[in-house]
């Protein structure tokens, strides 16, 4: 059978055959896995109804659409397999190596999750503060996002390690990253009130999770504490406590008066032992998660990283998610330096050159060429996956319009945190002014703009967004030069307000017709090479030469688009005659005027927008 024709253009089937593509790829990157013309492609998806161009990302769904109408099993490869794929191709992968016999303990990772208002900030504080060695360091314990204590079991000194942000988004964001970080959750809910919706949120993710839980039954120095109810309420979720028969540790503890937290830390110890082996490789090369990253005035991008394998030492070459860099420095959560970082040991990394995102794996490659490489990489993936998201579906009726008028406004959006960064994104992507005008996002980042950012300005129309962060020297110098429009911000609203004053600035303008005057046909001359002229009176208003006119025959519109070509007063050529005066109209080409017609005239004048 001959190749399949779609809109006079050959595409060759696929039979079923499966073609791997990245999410967000364009159709010039399936034309080139298949074998096709990009063209053909852009066709054939335009007969099912999508218009794209061949550039353009294209989301899943339209991918499958376009796969099922040609044959070819089109299988998009998920972020997390692709980066697999990437790693692999520097001969990389993500994961302990060797024999798990030579590998070494090493401290759980406790996530404290909870209802709202059942005190785990508070109990997070009360741990990091009631801890023996982390006094003794004599540092001043900052927030880093994550924090190591120190407890006593059997005569052991013991470490466990703390993600310091409470609350289920930073466990499920992670997760949903494919960084499994957490090896214990410890559920907390307060004895004077008890399990709460997000208690059983909590301990759904934790179970889907496969993680086990430690209960700590919060307030139990409050009035109408009723530890009791807790223990028995949780049964009804799978949870029965130790002294019930279950397997579950309960601990009554108070984050106000520090009750009971010693005990809370030997249950995780206990808990960990007894259901957990945790091993991990210190020999290889260091691996681990990003926690939290940020732009620090003095010190550029820090990231605090959980290292999971490995022994992270400074002056390694590391990539984070799209970021790389040498590390300059290792800092625990009381700012001391630190040589080395072990197994399940968060610590503040700095020496990156930007910041990566909270659930990002990091690497120690070889070479800093190869953590180059590796982000360059995945900044190139990002962007894709990103275009993807944010492209407006065009629907065919639209097609119109969006081939003549497809306005598009371009950012670029710089802040002082990837938070921010995202929230704004985010907000602005909600404006909506109208149909034939989208917003977009070509470049986000966290830090100053730099030249690079107002260089690729200039390739588009593009508006500059800096949030909290300003332009560094040559940028400002450039972005003046060629005249890029930046603007900075320091709260969100505001960012909106102008943003989406700029699109409304790009609507296309209305017009409306104001009328200008009247004639009524008296007599119709036949003039040699010019045609028929009506012999008037202007009934109303002005008949201004060149004006838009129609002809109305007995109310009804005989002709409209007509131009006043020619008007003359006896033999003079004029340029308008007013209201109860005689004149000879001629409307050009058009002759079919007939006495007691009534030439209009009017005009199109841009509406003032509300
Ligand atoms: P989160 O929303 O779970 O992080 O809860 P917070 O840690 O912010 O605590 C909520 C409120 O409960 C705050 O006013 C705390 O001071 C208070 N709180 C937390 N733990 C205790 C406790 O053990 N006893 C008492 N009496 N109050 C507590």
């Amino acid at each position: 059978m001959a190749a399949p024709s779609m809109g006079g253009v050959s595409l060759p089937r696929g039979h079923g055959q499966v073609v791997r593509l990245p999410r967000g790829a364009s159709l010039t990157d399936l034309a080139e896995k298949i074998g096709a013309q990009p063209a053909a492609l852009v066709t054939a998806l335009f007969h099912l109804g999508e218009m794209v161009t061949a550039t353009q990302s294209v989301n899943d769904e339209t991918l499958q659409l376009l796969g099922a109408e040609i044959e070819w099993n089109i299988q998009v490869v998920s972020p997390e397999d692709e980066d697999r794929e990437l790693l692999e191709t520097f001969d990389l992968t993500f994961g302990d190596e060797g024999d798990a016999e030579d590998w070494v303990a090493r401290p759980p990772v406790v996530t404290v999750m909870g209802h709202v208002d059942h005190g785990k900030t508070k109990l997070l504080d009360a741990i990091r503060n009631s801890n023996v060695v982390a006094r003794e360091a004599g540092g001043i314990t900052q927030h880093i996002g994550a924090y190591q204590v120190v407890t006593e079991l059997e005569d052991d000194e013991r470490p466990i390690t703390f993600i310091d942000t409470p609350g289920h988004e930073s466990f499920t964001a992670m997760r949903a990253r494919g960084a499994k970080v957490t090896d214990i959750v410890v559920l907390v809910v307060a004895a004077d009130d008890g399990v709460m919706p997000q208690t059983v949120e909590a301990l759904n993710h934790a179970q889907a999770a496969e993680v086990p839980i430690v209960v700590a039954v919060n307030k139990i120095d409050k009035e109408g504490a009723n530890p009791a109810k807790i223990r028995q309420q949780l049964t009804e979720y799978g949870l029965v406590a130790e002294e019930y028969g279950g397997d579950t540790m309960f601990v009554d503890v108070s984050a106000t008066t520090r009750q009971g937290l010693d005990e809370l830390l030997t249950a995780i110890l206990l808990t960990a032992d007894a259901e957990l082996d945790l091993r991990a490789n210190a020999e290889q090369d260091p691996q681990g998660v990003v926690i939290e990253g940020k732009l620090d005035k003095g010190r550029g991008p820090v990231a605090t990283v959980l290292v999971q394998r490995g022994t992270l030492r400074q002056g390694d070459s590391i990539v984070a998610g799209d970021a790389y860099g040498r590390v300059r420095s290792l800092l625990d959560e009381h700012g001391n330096k630190l040589k080395e970082a072990l197994p399940a040991r968060p610590v503040q990394v700095v020496g990156l050159t930007s910041v990566p995102r909270a659930g990002d794996t990091f690497l120690v490659v070889e070479e800093d060429r190869v953590a180059r490489q590796i982000a360059d990489r995945r900044q190139a993936r990002i962007r894709n996956a990103q275009n993807a998201s944010m492209r407006k579906r065009i629907s065919l009726e639209d097609l119109d319009a969006a081939l003549k008028e497809n306005r598009q406004l371009n950012l670029i959006i710089k802040g002082d945190n990837s938070g921010t960064v995202e929230a704004l994104e985010e907000a602005l992507m909600k404006i909506e002014v109208s149909d034939d005008i989208s917003l977009r996002v070509i470049h986000r980042g966290v830090g100053g703009i730099t030249k690079s950012d107002i260089d690729l300005a200039l390739a588009d129309d593009v508006i500059v967004l800096g949030f909290n962060v300003r332009a560094e020297g040559q940028a400002t110098e450039l972005a003046n030069r060629e005249g890029v429009d930046v603007r900075y911000y320091s709260v969100i609203y505001q960012a909106i307000e102008e943003i989406e004053a700029a699109l409304k600035g790009m609507l296309k303008p209305e017009y409306e017709e104001v009328a200008l005057g009247s004639a009524e046909v008296r007599e119709v001359f036949r003039v040699p090479r010019i045609g028929n002229v009506a012999g008037s009176i202007v009934r109303s208003g002005v008949i201004t030469r060149n004006s838009k006119a129609r002809l109305v025959r007995d109310g009804v519109v005989v002709a409209d688009n007509l131009t006043v070509e020619s008007l003359r007063r006896f033999k003079d050529d004029v340029t308008e005659v007013r209201d109860g005066y005689e004149c000879g109209i001629g409307l050009g080409s058009f002759n079919d005027i007939k006495t007691e017609d009534v030439i209009e005239t009017f005009e199109m004048r841009e509406k003032p927008r509300a």
